[in-house]
C-alpha cells in the first residue's frame, strides 16, 4: 500500500511521522475518516469542507487547497486501485519541541490512506445493537468543541472503554446539561410517532456526514424531522432507534440500558434507511 503523505506517495512500511509531531505528542491535528462504493468516493466535498472547519477552528492552515485535498483523496485511490475502501485523511500540526506551542511547528503533515474496509457483521444490521448510556460526558463545546473532528478522541475513547466494559460496542454519551449528544463514533437518530428525531448540533453531536444525508432522504420521504434536546427517556420511548456514521452507515439500536427499543427487532424505517442509504453511497460520489 502506498500512503500519501505531504505530496508524495510513500510505501506503507515507511510512511512515518516524526515523534516530535504534535499529532503524536498532543492530539494537536483534525481528521476525516471517508468511505469509497463501487470506484467513487462518497461526499467528498462534504467531508474536505468539515476537515477544512476543524482545522480553521483549531488555527491549523492546510498548507494544500481544497481542490489539491481533493484530488490527492481521489489520487491515493487510484493508486492503491480502491475501489471499494476506507479513507483515512489526516492534518497534523507537524514536528515541534516538546513544549505545547504549536507556533513552533512549522510544518503540517497531511496524510492519506486509502485501504479496505472491515465491514461490520451483517447480522448487527439484522439484529441490531445493543447500546448503553455511559458515565463520561460529551466534552463541553467551550473546552474541545465536538464539532471538530480533532486527532484528540480521549472524550470518545473513554466513552468506547466504558461502553466494552458493559458489554456493549456503542454508547450514548450525554452532554453536560444531561441531553442526549451522540454516540462515541456515530450520530444518533429515534423515530417517534412517524415523526423523526435527532439530537441538535448544539449539543455536543459532530455535524455527522452521514446524518445530513438521513436528514435529507427523510425530508424527500416527507417524514417530517426534529432537532431538539432529547433525554435518555425519550430513547426508551422511541418506536425506532438507529445511529448513523461513514463507516457504520446505518444501524438498527434495539436496547438501550437494558430497555427494549419498539419490538425489540430494528425498525421498518430503520430498514428503509439501511437500504437507500446503500442505494445512493453506490450510485454517487466522485469518481476514482
Ligand atoms: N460522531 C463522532 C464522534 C464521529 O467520530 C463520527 C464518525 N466520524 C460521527 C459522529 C459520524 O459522522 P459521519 O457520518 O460524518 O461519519
Amino acid at each position: 500500500m502506498k500512503v500519501f503523505i505531504n505530496g508524495k506517495f510513500v510505501d506503507e512500511k515507511k510512511a512515518a511521522v516524526s515523534v516530535f509531531d504534535h499529532g503524536l505528542l498532543y492530539g494537536d491535528g483534525v481528521f476525516e475518516g471517508i468511505r469509497a462504493y463501487n470506484g467513487r468516493v462518497f461526499k467528498l466535498k462534504e467531508h474536505v469542507d468539515r476537515l477544512f472547519c476543524s482545522a480553521k477552528a483549531i488555527l491549523l492552515k492546510i498548507p494544500m487547497s481544497h481542490k489539491a485535498i481533493c484530488n490527492a483523496v481521489v489520487g491515493t485511490c487510484r493508486r492503491n486501485k480502491i475501489r471499494n475502501g476506507y479513507i483515512r485523511l489526516v492534518v497534523t500540526r507537524g514536528a515541534g519541541t516538546l513544549g505545547l506551542d504549536p507556533n513552533r511547528c512549522k510544518k503540517p503533515q497531511v496524510i492519506i490512506i486509502a485501504a479496505t474496509i472491515q465491514l461490520y457483521p451483517k447480522e448487527l444490521y439484522e439484529k441490531g445493537l445493543e447500546i448503553v448510556t455511559v458515565p463520561t460526558t460529551r466534552n463541553h463545546a467551550n473546552a474541545v468543541n465536538p464539532a471538530i473532528k480533532s486527532l484528540n478522541y480521549l472524550n470518545n475513547i473513554l466513552a468506547k472503554i466504558e461502553a466494552n466494559n458493559a458489554g456493549c460496542t456503542e454508547a450514548i454519551m450525554l452532554n453536560s446539561q444531561g441531553f442526549v449528544a451522540e454516540c462515541t463514533g456515530d450520530n444518533v437518530f429515534i423515530l417517534k410517532d412517524n415523526k423523526l428525531y435527532t439530537p441538535p448540533l448544539s449539543s455536543g453531536a459532530l455535524h455527522g456526514i452521514t446524518r445530513a444525508v438521513v436528514i435529507d432522504l427523510a425530508k424527500e420521504m416527507k417524514i417530517e424531522v426534529a432537532e431538539p434536546n432529547l433525554t435518555r427517556y425519550d430513547l426508551f420511548n422511541a418506536d425506532e432507534c438507529f445511529i448513523t456514521g461513514t463507516a457504520a452507515e446505518v444501524v438498527p439500536v434495539v436496547r438501550i440500558d437494558g430497555r427494549t427499543v419498539g419490538n425489540g427487532g430494528p425498525g421498518k424505517l430503520t430498514a428503509k434507511f439501511i437500504n437507500i442509504y446503500k442505494e445512493l453511497a453506490n450510485a454517487t460520489g466522485e469518481e476514482i
